[in-house]
């Protein structure tokens, strides 16, 4: 590591607040797959900024429409219509099949709108102020009050309790225990499609359509977090998609905007008629002209690079070379995930592995200690699964 790097790394641990126990590389570029540091070593991404960059770094495209609307208008307020949001709107529900879209800044403000509106649809019905919220064990839906409260994970919620109240927590997978959560009260069940922090796994079937029949039949709002899985990762443009099920209200941020902080709720027009009205949300940020051209962009490329057909040619392959490694190595326990989203789960902390694939010029992920997750850049090609996987196994290869 030269001397500059040194030094960033130093005057980073003075000035940040350490809520990350950070790699000790100082990155400075993108193109393509690969990132470079500040000394110029050249990486292989695995990671996308965690499951950010859909469309590789440096898309031309995607800048050239950043800089226009850089000197156009960076920001109005939600006070004022603007074109890039009028678009962007219009291209996520005919993504989503959605019907009502809020934008926000980030994920966790996107899950927040969700159980805001989710909340308001029950008090609208009953007039209430009890209602419950089932959410999933072992899932993640961000850091701030309502998200983390939603977030099946004692260990991230213990020293800031109490959260919102009334949240009760069943396990992915298991309807029983959906059931023996159900009450009268309950307004909405909220779950990822695909766990990503949890340690990627996805939802089966059998158990989302059991819980959407249930929602179904008690006016229970269904919230799915595709903030992680969503995007084309998991092969269509949002993971439910795959299964013949449809949400009341989703989530979506990471790659919606490539790189520009941007998310989302969206809804469908019952709950959007029967929830939030004017003064009941906002934001100054949300939706603002730069992130709605990004999400615009975003969306447009989509189409025109067939990304999600890619996602569908390479996942197989990928999975295909993972499993021939978890067959190879006795300490690889088993792989799991659905698309480009995939974990490879060991029965033993992973965190040597990744240290050691990143001295070797290869960027990965943990899910949880023992995971590691592949959340890489949706334009990746086979070749470049081939490059991961030869430098992942000569890591593995000395454990
Ligand atoms: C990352 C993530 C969030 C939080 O998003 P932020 O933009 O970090 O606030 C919420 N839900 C899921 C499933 C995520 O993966």
């Amino acid at each position: 590591m030269s001397e500059m790097m040194k030094k960033y790394i130093e005057e980073a641990e003075k000035a940040l607040l350490h809520t990350y126990n950070r790699y000790q590389i100082v990155l400075d570029r993108g193109e393509g797959v690969y990132l470079y540091d500040i000394d110029g070593k050249k990486y292989l991404d695995f990671v996308s900024g965690i499951a950010v960059f859909a469309l590789g770094y440096n898309n031309k495209s995607y800048n050239d429409a950043l800089k226009a609307q850089i000197d156009k208008l960076l920001h109005t307020s939600n006070y004022y219509y603007n074109v890039p949001a009028v678009e962007a709107a219009k291209k996520i529900k005919e993504a989503s099949g959605m019907d009502r879209v809020f934008f926000t800044n980030s994920g966790a403000e996107a899950v927040e709108g969700a159980l805001k509106a989710a909340r308001k649809y029950a008090y609208l019905k009953d007039g209430r102020t009890d209602h419950e919220i089932i959410a999933m064990n072992h899932s993640f839906h961000g850091r701030t009050f309502g998200a983390l409260s939603v977030t099946g994970n004692p260990h991230y919620r213990e020293a800031f309790e109490p959260m919102i109240g009334n949240i009760r927590f069943a396990n992915l997978n298991d309807f029983d225990s959906v059931l023996a959560n159900v009450n009268d009260r309950t307004c909405a069940i909220i779950m990822e499609t695909v766990q990503g922090e949890g340690g990627i796994h996805p939802v089966t079937e059998e158990f989302l359509k059991s819980v959407r029949k249930l929602c179904d039949e008690k006016d229970i709002l269904l919230i799915l977090d595709e903030i992680q899985c969503g995007m084309g990762r998991c092969g269509s443009m949002y993971a439910w998609q795959r299964y013949g099920v449809k949400p009341d209200i989703m989530t979506t941020a990471k790659a919606l905007g490539c790189g520009v902080p941007v998310g989302a709720f969206l809804m469908t027009e019952k709950v959007g008629q029967n929830s939030l009205v004017a003064g009941d949300h906002g934001t100054t940020y949300g939706g603002n002209p730069f992130a709605c051209a990004a999400v615009s962009k975003v969306l447009d490329l989509f189409k025109e690079d067939n990304i999600i057909e890619n996602v569908n040619q390479v996942a197989p392959y990928l999975e295909q070379k993972l499993d021939e490694l978890k067959d190879r190595y006795d300490f690889i326990v088993d792989r799991r995930g659905l698309g480009l989203m995939q974990g490879l789960v060991f029965d033993r902390p992973v965190a040597e592995v990744i240290g050691k694939a990143l001295e070797k010029g290869l960027i990965l992920i943990n899910a949880g200690s023992d995971i590691i997750r592949f959340v890489p850049p949706l334009v990746i090609s086979r070749e470049n699964v081939d490059d991961m996987i030869r430098i992942l196994d000569s890591c593995l290869e000395s454990i």
